[in-house]
């Protein structure tokens, strides 16, 4: 099992965690904060093993975070009782994960028929306050996770304000999201904020490298994502990188009039992509995921990855001062980066930004892709 004091590259939030716990004031409402794919996850699950050990074991800091005295006494789960085996197993009943997809598993038919883009009350209620007010199974009270928390609709946070403000006995809320100013701001005020930041590079690329994914595309990833393992691994997965590469080749190679077939290209590439969500929702999270929801999605990250590459070229262009994000790809960037001026560079980017809002008002993605290529061609 993953356990708190394991969680590397995030020993801010940690110890903050670990002196709320020695002060015996952690807070029955936490918010973790931060980018996708830095630890949020793990460390709530981690938190929850402390939480729900029936003995949880006691150690003095020794150096480990410079946060804390030496010997400030740290906490963490002994990963050997039966609480710490069921949760790793994933089968405690006091430790709950609540995400919008559980909406496919509602006991209202009209409920589970939804195709849901955001958390909504029924999700909430459902699973998280029936629930939160029913006696815990191990009577160590319950730890409840609200991934992707950004996305409940005002009425699900409305429904959750008491709860979060005066859980039940024993009941702790940790709420996940990128940034608190995505809450309403009455969620945010009855939460204790922790914030987790983006990883280190070379932490992301040495997880990469475990992966076996060679050294110049884990830096790409680990400069793509901003540090972000879990997204940089999830993207290294597929063929995704070599796509990037032609994709970039392709754009810096085009005359002003575009390239018809490219857009076409790309639209089929993001298609296919997008039916290989569907299926990893399903065996995933057991989840009906709605294939337009998955072809923007598909078609965001492509639009972001060229996106990256403009800006790779106006900081050429400028001659700014930062490490490219495609620094495997530097004559490709150099080509662009001569193609067009600076202004036309940031037009290009700009107009990037605006094909995605287009995107989410239900434009098709062929529209979308044939745009985007001639954006990219005339600048
Ligand atoms: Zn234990």
């Amino acid at each position: 099992m993953v356990k708190l004091l394991d969680i590397v590259g995030q020993d801010a939030a940690v110890a903050l965690l670990q002196r709320s716990l020695a002060a015996g004031r952690m807070g029955h409402a936490l918010m973790f904060t931060g980018p996708h794919g830095v630890g949020r996850r793990t460390t709530a699950l981690a938190l929850g093993g402390v939480l729900l050990c029936e003995n949880p074991q006691t150690m003095p800091n020794n150096a480990r975070f410079d946060q804390l005295d030496n010997d400030f006494q740290l906490t963490d789960a002994c990963g050997q009782c039966n609480a710490c085996k069921t949760l790793d197993a994933g089968t405690h009943p006091d430790f709950e994960v609540v995400y919008k997809e559980l909406a496919a598993f509602h006991p209202k038919p009209e409920v589970r028929g939804r195709k849901m883009q955001n958390l909504g009350i029924d999700v909430i209620k459902h699973f998280l306050l029936n629930s939160a007010y029913l006696a815990s199974s191990r009577g160590r009270g319950k730890v409840f996770v609200v991934r992707e928390a950004e996305l409940m609709s005002a009425d699900a946070q409305n429904a959750l304000l008491k709860t979060l403000e005066e859980p039940p006995p024993g009941v702790t809320i940790i709420l996940l999201c990128r940034r608190s100013e995505q809450m309403l701001p009455t969620t945010t005020s009855r939460c204790h904020a922790v914030r987790f930041g983006p990883l280190p590079l070379d932490f992301v690329t040495d997880r990469l490298a475990g992966e076996d994914v060679a050294a110049d595309e884990a830096l790409f990833w680990a400069s793509f994502t901003e540090g972000s393992a879990g997204r940089s691994l999830s993207l290294a997965r597929g063929e995704l990188y070599t796509i990037k590469c032609e994709m970039l080749d392709e754009l810096a190679k085009m005359g002003p009039g575009g390239n018809a077939a490219l857009g076409e290209r790309l639209q089929k590439i993001t298609d296919a992509q997008a039916i290989e969500a569907v299926k990893a929702a399903k065996s995933d999270d057991g989840a009906e995921m709605a294939k337009s929801l998955a072809t923007r999605r598909a078609t965001g990250v492509m639009l972001e990855l060229i996106a990256a590459g403009f800006r790779d070229a106006i900081s050429l262009s400028t001659g700014l001062d930062r490490p490219l994000v495609n620094a495997d790809q530097r004559g490709t960037i150099e080509s662009i980066a001569k193609k067009h001026s600076t202004r036309q560079l940031a037009g290009v980017v700009e107009q990037l930004s605006n094909y995605e809002q287009l995107l989410w008002r239900n434009v098709s993605s062929r529209i979308v892709w044939d745009n985007v290529v001639l954006a990219c061609a005339s600048g």
